[in-house]
């Protein structure tokens, strides 16, 4: 139930520049920022694109398919939280689209998670506002 969802929240420090992002989540969609001087896609969303320091920027919607590029099983969280008896899995998403995106994998048990292994953006509404992605096997 989404008013129960008692863990922080990753407010931006600048919410405007990643509104588009949270909005397409509510829509279960991956948006990724886009630099239209140079085309190159990054993440995380900044003000000015890290390839041509260029600032005319956009957002393309991405596939949501990835590769587990690196993870581990959290059993001491920074936040008690997000502490379980069972951990949660923190990862390290390279998406197809090329940038990698800090997220968790769910769905699995931490045991059987393998690098390289393809995984698929699902999305979890955990308020009103904020909608989470996080990556599931494919
Ligand atoms: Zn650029």
């Amino acid at each position: 139930m989404a008013s129960a969802y008692d863990k922080p929240l990753p407010i931006a420090s600048n919410p405007t520049l990643t509104k588009p992002f949270w909005e397409a989540t509510q829509k279960e969609e991956l948006l990724v920022p886009r630099c239209n001087t140079c085309s190159v896609l990054f993440f995380y969303p900044r003000e000015v694109c890290p390839k041509c320091l260029s600032m005319d920027l956009g957002w393309q919607k991405a596939s949501g398919l990835g590769k587990v590029h690196s993870y581990t099983k959290v059993k001491q969280a920074a936040h008690p939280s997000f502490q379980s008896a069972d951990g949660h899995i923190y990862a390290i998403i390279q998406l197809n689209e090329g940038m990698k995106i800090p997220s968790n994998i769910v769905g699995i048990d931490a045991d059987d998670v393998k690098i390289d292994m393809d995984v698929i953006a699902v999305f979890e509404k955990v308020t009103d506002e904020v909608t989470l992605v996080k990556f599931k096997p494919l």
